[in-house]
């Protein structure tokens, strides 16, 4: 018989007081982000309320804003759920007061570093959709590696009401752009109190500060959608890369003087700002102002902020720099200007590519190239090409005495590598060890049972089939799709077929279209009956990127082909959830940009982290991490003189690739069904790719080479 007194004892109901207590370390539980690469954390959410775990988007904060009454108290009252949660915080408070990489390291005598990492875009997490593509889940995954670390650092960035858009695709394979509104109510971030007016042009916006807690990191977020504010203001923090080039401009005028003047309200003033990506650099000529409004002279100032200043450029397409006309600068910064005593003029020595041609825009790469010591592409490579790209702003210099180095990009190893797999390399006493940046994750994965991996491989499969099929029928049923369709959901894919993944934003340069240069060949590839074939296509093109929405809808009409059909899949709304669910799942990664058009690319280090293997034009990070065995190189052997004639010799390449080295490696299989030469390979990639290209490492080569030393540089920007 239950006992039943009011104390809490091991076996009657907790008390109230109890309850109330759990609830509260949920909400803190809720509200600090590091739940998104602890597993047990994202469990306890989701077995909380698992069907409002997916209706959410996987969003905890909603879930406690908006349980039934008495749910969140039933569940927590369940012993169960309560020593899930006691065992959550405990390993959150052991994270937060351990001591971290930082401390021990001989770093710490730096003195009081202090970084600002400002961007336009932060992926954390699928529950805050603010974010784009690649840019975002870089800043995040720096974000979340820095705290593993210990590094003093803080992100600033933008609230956008409406995040990023929403992508649904209608009957003809058009792109439907949806603009959902982020209520902060349901969002992890917490009102800072600190409000501020931020000169833009003659406007002063009043300006509200959100702080994000990711762990030892913290995250501030801007937000103009306060009701004392003009429409016109409001509109600054409605909708990432939403707008016309003034807008655009103007959200830059926000992030980069609003951002510096944010830290100053907090208290939370740097010693380092690095500017990811050009976005920012206004935050640049806002030093400089600070330093000349008390009485230091203009050079001294520059001089000054290169001390302090770090950039990183992510685009070797020219027209993906921003540039603006010089007279909407000159209105937008006027305030700035006068705050600083500076003339009109300073914009264009500092931000024209040639000072001296007087119609030239203002560019912000160029911007940020001139007042940051150090400045860098993120892999070799794409450094190579920016040297070559930005001569002209360094007085057109030789290429290689550009002051622009490179550091490589890579991945946030725990909140890329599938729980499933952790376990297994775990299991396999493959080092999976993170937070310091030598620790190199994987560098053992050899090691490991080829069969185990083929084991984790067809596991890791079967949920993305099971996760593919429950997308597809959600996609049909908003598009209103019949029976058939539902059924035909309900069957695609196949559990032991070649699975090739390609989700990545579809900008054109990206080339998704380039596998259906040859679609009869390309059905001859994925029908073949005793060697399946089966590709998953996620991705979403900008807005305004009509080119890009058409390979869109191009992949879409090519998944409706009866060739095709279940065989080749198109999953709509590209986020960080379905980017999980195919870099475990997918056998190969492919990635066909137009060399060299990919700064680096990151989605290609998540696969093996998870047993995947890439197979990759020669670009971005994959020359500095292919050796011939740990993935394929599509290699046409040749530049050829024009884009068509260039996708039609890689095509070709590709397809050669597929019939000839990855189809049959796949499928040739031992006596147990295991294919030797493939688990080789997959071994042998996660152990090149695990130790080298994650995030640790990255920003561990930040810290040695850009925010230790560029203080102490004063010519600045040596390279590498
Ligand atoms: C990793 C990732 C990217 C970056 O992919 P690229 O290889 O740089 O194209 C973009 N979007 C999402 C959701 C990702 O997870």
């Amino acid at each position: 018989m239950p006992r039943t007194t009011t104390r809490s004892t091991r076996s009657g109901p907790p008390a109230a007081t109890v309850i109330a207590r759990r609830l509260g370390q949920l909400e803190e539980l809720a509200n600090d982000l590091w739940w998104t690469w602890h597993e047990p954390a994202e469990r306890l959410f989701r077995s909380l309320d698992p069907a409002r775990w997916d209706a959410t988007g996987h969003n905890p904060i909603a879930i406690i804003r908006d349980a039934p009454a008495g749910l969140l108290e039933a569940r927590l009252a369940e012993t169960g759920t309560a020593k899930a949660l006691d065992s959550v915080c405990r390993a959150r408070h052991r994270e937060l007061e351990r001591r971290t990489w930082f401390d021990r390291s001989r770093r710490r005598d730096a003195g009081d570093l202090k970084v600002a990492y400002l961007c336009s875009e932060f992926a954390i997490h699928e529950s805050m959709p603010q974010y784009s593509g690649g840019l975002g889940v870089l800043a995040g995954d720096h974000l979340k590696s820095a705290s593993d670390l210990g590094i003093p650092l803080v992100g600033v960035g933008l609230l956008y009401r409406h995040g990023y858009y929403r992508q649904q695709l209608r009957e003809d394979g058009s792109t439907r752009v949806l603009y959902p509104v982020q209520d902060p109510e349901r969002l992890p971030v917490e009102d800072t109190g600190v409000r501020f007016p931020c000169p833009i042009g003659g406007r002063m916006p009043q300006v509200r500060v959100w702080r994000q807690r990711i762990g030892r990191t913290c995250l501030f977020l801007l937000d103009t959608d306060l009701e004392e504010n003009a429409a016109a203001d409001r509109e600054l923090t409605e909708g990432l890369y939403k707008g016309e080039p003034q807008l655009r401009m103007e959200q830059q005028v926000l992030l980069g003087v609003g951002g510096m003047m944010a830290l100053e309200a907090l208290g939370e003033m740097p010693t380092v700002v690095h500017l990811n990506e050009g976005h920012a650099a206004f935050a640049g000529l806002w030093m400089v102002a600070s330093e000349t409004s008390r009485g230091v002279a203009l050079e001294e100032a520059i001089e000054s902020v290169r001390r302090r200043l770090v950039f990183t450029t992510h685009t070797p397409v020219p027209a993906g720099h921003d540039r603006y006309p010089m007279a909407m600068v000159e209105k937008a910064l006027a305030p700035v200007l006068r705050f600083g005593g500076l003339p009109k003029r300073v914009l264009g020595q500092l931000g024209r590519e040639r000072p001296a041609e007087r119609e030239q825009p203002l560019c912000m790469t160029v911007l940020a190239l001139r007042l940051a010591g150090w400045s860098n592409g993120v892999s070799k490579l794409h450094g190579e090409v920016s040297r070559d790209m930005w001569t002209g702003a360094f007085g057109d210099a030789p290429a290689d005495e550009v002051p622009i180095g490179s550091i490589t990009n890579g991945v946030h190893a725990p909140t890329w590598m599938h729980p499933l797999a952790e376990r297994f390399w775990r299991s396999q006493k493959v080092s999976v060890s993170c937070g310091s940046p030598t620790s190199r994750p994987l560098a053992d994965a050899e090691k490991a049972d080829p069969r185990g991996l083929w084991d984790l491989r067809n596991r890791l499969r079967s949920e993305l089939v099971r996760f593919v099929r429950h997308r597809l029928a959600h996609q049909n049923c908003c598009r209103g799709g019949g029976h058939d369709e539902m059924h035909e959901a309900a069957s695609a894919l196949s559990e032991d077929a070649l699975t090739i993944g390609f989700a990545r934003r579809f900008a054109t340069y990206k080339r998704a279209i380039l596998l259906f240069s040859d679609l009869k060949r390309l059905a001859r590839i994925v029908n073949d009956p005793k060697r399946p074939v089966q590709i998953v296509f996620s991705g979403k093109a900008h807005p305004r990127d009509l080119g890009g929405q058409a390979f869109a809808q191009k992949v879409f009409q090519t998944t409706r082909r009866p060739e095709f059909r279940g065989r080749i899949v198109l999953l709509e709304e590209y986020d960080m959830a379905i980017g999980r669910a195919l870099v475990s799942g997918c056998d190969v990664w492919l990635n066909t940009p137009l060399r060299p058009h990919e700064a680096s690319g990151t989605s290609g280090m998540k696969g093996p982290l998870n047993g995947g293997i890439n197979c990759s034009i020669s670009d971005g990070w994959w020359p500095e991490a292919a050796d011939g065995r740990n993935g394929w190189t599509i290699d046409a052997g040749r530049t050829c003189r024009t884009p068509a004639a260039q996708d039609r010799a890689d095509a070709e390449a590709l397809y050669r690739l597929l019939e000839e080295e990855i189809v049959p490696e796949f499928f040739t299989r031992g006596r147990d069904g295991v294919p030797r030469r493939w688990t080789r390979r997959a071994l042998h990639s996660a152990a090149t790719v695990g130790p080298v290209f994650n995030t640790d490492r990255m920003v561990g080569e930040y810290l040695d080479e850009a925010y230790l030393p560029v203080g102490r540089r004063s010519g600045g920007g040596e390279r590498s």
